[in-house]
């Protein structure tokens, strides 16, 4: 059965302007009824992707204030999330997540709300939800997102160097995982210590709790029998000398994704929403302290209770629209595939056909413009 995918293009007037067709979008989408108003304190998680220091594509802190003025005048208590990255930029522990956030202009006095890093000071709050699923019998979240009885989804849509795009589906499956989890999507083993530059300081040693890292010649190295895939010692050396091994295959990579989302929804059926920012839409993830230009024009903001409807229609808004001649894109004709035009071996619709299979949503939608 489709699902609906409500939206809004920047067509604007000055009786109905961009903030009045945002109201109507997340009336659309009942966002009140995710607030459970039988609890005293429901705690409303907006999971959001605050930017890299020195990328300008992440969603505008002011729309971000709608959201959760609404939250409070519907008896919530909303608070604004992410997870540290496991590599190591401007957000892979607390102290620098929440700084850069609020460089980015996610300061309480612009969006009403607490930043809370979900998986905590270094990453390690996290909670293993049992998902039982093809690659994995559990997925590490977390903790404030897993203890929120409520989530609401506010995902920039942007291409993306492994899954083709990035949209709800990465923002809630990777963006909620901790390090921990993170870790285990991006590659299947332990970590490595780059032997040359290792001066056997032992910090490495001393915070891996599974002591897996032992000093051989003076060097460290990992005992991959003993490592857990914490990602903990990535952050640990001083002197950025443990790397991830980016060996995941992209199709097992989307797959693992979906699992994850599979495991944050898991106890939030009926109580979540999922909103798509169709702006600045970059050929690469906002992970990066840059942003090239944008591929197609700003088309809209879509929303849905139906996390794959969404993603697919996103996809499609972005295909069937022209492309900006002066992109990166070869091919600016509308109709023609972005993402593989930008990333030719990967299959975006993987990630949705997975979702989908789990029961996560349906590809089918019917666009409902407000
Ligand atoms: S990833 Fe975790 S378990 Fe593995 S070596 Fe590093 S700190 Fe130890
Ligand atoms: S913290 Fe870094 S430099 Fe020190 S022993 Fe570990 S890998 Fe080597």
């Amino acid at each position: 059965m489709a699902s609906q995918v409500y939206y809004f293009d920047f067509r604007v007037t000055t009786k109905d302007t961009n903030f009045k067709k945002f109201g109507r979008l997340l009336e659309a989408v009942n966002l009140k009824g995710i607030v459970q108003r039988k609890k005293k304190r429901p705690l409303i998680a907006i999971k959001l992707h605050f930017g890299e220091k020195g990328n300008t594509s992440f969603i505008r802190p002011i729309y971000v204030r709608q959201v959760v003025d609404r939250l409070w005048e519907y008896g919530g208590r909303p608070f604004i999330t992410d997870a540290n990255t496991v590599y190591v930029g401007t957000r892979a522990e607390a102290v620098s997540h929440l700084t850069t956030a609020i460089q980015n202009g996610f300061a309480f006095a612009v969006v009403n709300a607490p930043l809370v890093i979900a998986d905590g000071l270094r990453g390690t709050a996290e909670v293993a939800v049992e998902i039982h699923q093809e690659l994995f019998q559990s997925v590490y979240i977390g903790e404030a997102v897993v203890e929120a009885e409520a989530l609401v989804s506010l995902a920039h849509f942007k291409l993306h160097e492994l899954s083709g795009f990035g949209g709800a589906i990465k923002n809630v499956g990777m963006g909620c995982a901790s390090r921990h989890g993170k870790l285990a999507q991006h590659s299947n083993i332990a970590p490595k210590i780059n032997q040359k530059k290792c001066t056997g300081c032992g910090d490495c040693i001393a915070h891996c709790a599974q002591e897996a890292i032992n000093l051989e010649a003076e060097k460290a190295v990992i005992d991959p029998a003993e490592c857990v895939g914490c990602a903990e010692c990535i952050l640990t050396c001083p002197y950025g000398n443990i790397e991830i091994q980016w060996n995941e295959s992209i199709p097992v990579f989307m797959k693992k994704m979906v699992e994850y989302t599979y495991g944050v929804l898991k106890d939030k059926p009926e109580r979540a929403v999922f909103l798509n920012f169709v702006t600045q839409v970059s050929p690469a993830c906002d992970c990066y302290g840059h942003n090239d230009m944008p591929i197609v024009g700003d088309l809209g903001v879509l929303a849905s209770r139906d996390i794959v409807a969404l993603d697919q229609a996103s996809a499609d808004l972005v295909n069937q629209s022209p492309g900006h001649p002066g992109s990166c894109l070869k091919d600016t004709a509308p109709g023609s595939d972005k993402f593989r035009d930008i990333y030719p071996q990967i299959d975006w619709e993987i990630q949705l056909d997975y979702a989908e299979k789990l029961g996560l949503g349906s590809r089918a939608y019917e666009l409902v413009k407000i």
